[in-house]
């Protein structure tokens, strides 16, 4: 349900979300700045009441995005499930803290119990909002929020769905319903199709499954005449990662039903295109199967081929999500002329100890993309921080018997040689950029008591198109 812009509080709503800068008291709506001021705002969320109404407080100094948007999350949780006003008084001329606070407001409702019999009552939980001076930027933050709030719960369905609920195929007629009447075309190659193709990386790793594997190619084109430039979108699709026969640690196997974040995190970016309808096209690929054990699945040493034609010898069959994302990046470069291309996938455990789980790892020889998807990031819940990509990296990826291998030698810089390894299916392509989401696709949020898909995607994706579009318009 959309939120409500209102001049003044609503006499029935009991919970009031309030963002203010505590350094600021002038921030501080006048009527209840006495109250504030015996608040310690903590971490999180500060709770106190005045008058018969709960106010739940934000403090907004300092924070990044997502911290606000997190706390946004707790303080509407505690509202548990009534309805919330908004009083934007002292933060409305910060676009950044209003954007995230809404967004937290809206996320807070998501349900995580997608298997549970008792059904929750669908929470469509009613949100107004008063104290913002501009409503035309206020009403376009919220049509934007909106769709991307239906985009993230999406994203966090497909990743919180356990393997034997969502097989490749599953997932497949899932993206095909769900763009489909938004006007995107939605192609899906079964097991056939994958072979006369060729694409005999993914079906590689498909090969120790029960489950076949799809490949799906999802094209937005933007209606009108004028210029327009084309983004290539690649997201990796394994629904289950056991490892294969270099058989993971079963600890914490389990989250590894969240190894299709990329994937989730394209569908949930198409899903916005296709309800904000940018003049840029777009055209998405997800390879998905899971990596599973059984009879026929290929070994450590094995050399398979791919549809870009190069072999590869496959040390380490746990290193199958670049193998699958081998033959989506060459599928796109070789029939489609794309000015940006970019993929996602939750790649390597190297980038969690690396940059902790704050940040995506980014990739790119492209030093201007990387500056503007970094700027767009800190505008964003989903951060990103540059990665190197020098040469000399290659060399541990090269092979004696094969074209490429899938395993540097040394176990060191894991994520960069894994960069280094799609690096060769790209065609050499001039704007090319390769997101690690390992450390943040798939963790801890306030949305649940355990780790949980997060919802990270759609935004920067998002925040990317409208700025190449724009870029296209200025000229
Ligand atoms: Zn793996």
């Amino acid at each position: 349900m959309k939120p409500r812009i209102i001049s003044s509080y609503p006499d029935a709503v009991q919970h009031i979300i309030l963002p203010v800068n505590l350094k600021k008291p002038s921030s501080i709506p006048k009527p209840i700045r006495a109250a504030v001021k015996s608040v310690t705002a903590d971490e999180e969320c500060s709770t106190f009441i005045l008058d018969h109404r709960v106010y739940h407080l934000i403090c907004t100094d300092n924070k990044d995005y997502k911290a606000l948007m997190y706390n946004a999350i707790t303080c509407a949780k505690k509202a548990n499930g009534k309805a919330i006003h908004i009083d934007l008084t002292g933060v409305g001329r910060h676009e950044k803290i209003v954007k995230a606070v809404i967004h937290g407001c809206l996320l807070s409702d998501y349900n995580i119990h997608l298997y549970q019999t008792k059904k929750v009552k669908k929470a469509s939980r009613r949100i107004s909002i008063s104290g913002m001076e501009s409503g035309v930027i206020l009403r376009k933050i919220i049509a934007e929020l909106t769709h991307q709030v239906e985009a993230q719960k999406l994203v966090m369905d497909i990743i919180n769905a356990p393997s034997n609920k969502l097989t490749p195929a599953q997932f497949a007629q899932k993206i095909a319903r769900t763009l489909k009447p938004l006007g995107i075309k939605v192609s899906i190659f079964g097991h056939k199709q994958l072979e006369q193709k060729g694409l005999l990386a993914l079906l590689a790793v498909n090969r120790g499954s029960e489950d076949p594997a799809r490949f799906v190619v999802m094209e937005y084109r933007a209606v009108g005449k004028s210029p327009k430039k084309h983004v290539g979108l690649i997201g990796k699709g394994i629904t289950f990662d056991t490892g294969g026969i270099s058989l993971k640690p079963s600890d914490s196997m389990h989250y590894m039903k969240s190894d299709l974040g990329g994937a989730a995190a394209v569908f949930g970016a198409m899903y916005m295109i296709g309800k904000q309808k940018p003049q840029v096209d777009v055209t998405a690929i997800i390879p998905t199967t899971d990596n599973s054990i059984g009879t026929r699945a290929i070994k450590p040493g094995d050399v398979i081929g791919s549809y870009s034609g190069k072999t590869i010898e496959v040390l380490n069959t746990d290193a199958e999500g670049r193998l699958v994302l081998a033959d989506g990046l060459a599928y796109m470069c070789k029939n489609y002329k794309t000015d940006y291309l970019m993929d996602l996938a939750t790649l390597t455990g190297s980038i969690v100890r690396a940059l902790g789980y704050h940040a995506a790892g980014m990739f790119s020889k492209n030093r201007a993309l990387q500056t503007q998807l970094l700027k767009l990031s800190d505008h964003t819940y989903e951060q990103v921080w540059p990665m190197p990509m020098w040469d000399q990296y290659a060399q541990q990826m090269k092979s004696e018997i094969a074209d490429i291998k899938n395993l540097a030698t040394k176990p060191v810089a894991g994520a960069i040689t894994a960069a280094k390894f799609l690096e060769a299916f790209v065609d050499d392509h001039p704007a090319w950029v390769h997101l690690d989401i390992a450390a943040v696709a798939f963790g801890e949020s306030p949305l649940s008591k355990e780790k949980c898909g997060t919802g990270w995607g759609p935004g920067l994706i998002w925040e990317w198109i409208k700025n190449i579009e724009s870029s296209v318009r200025k000229k």
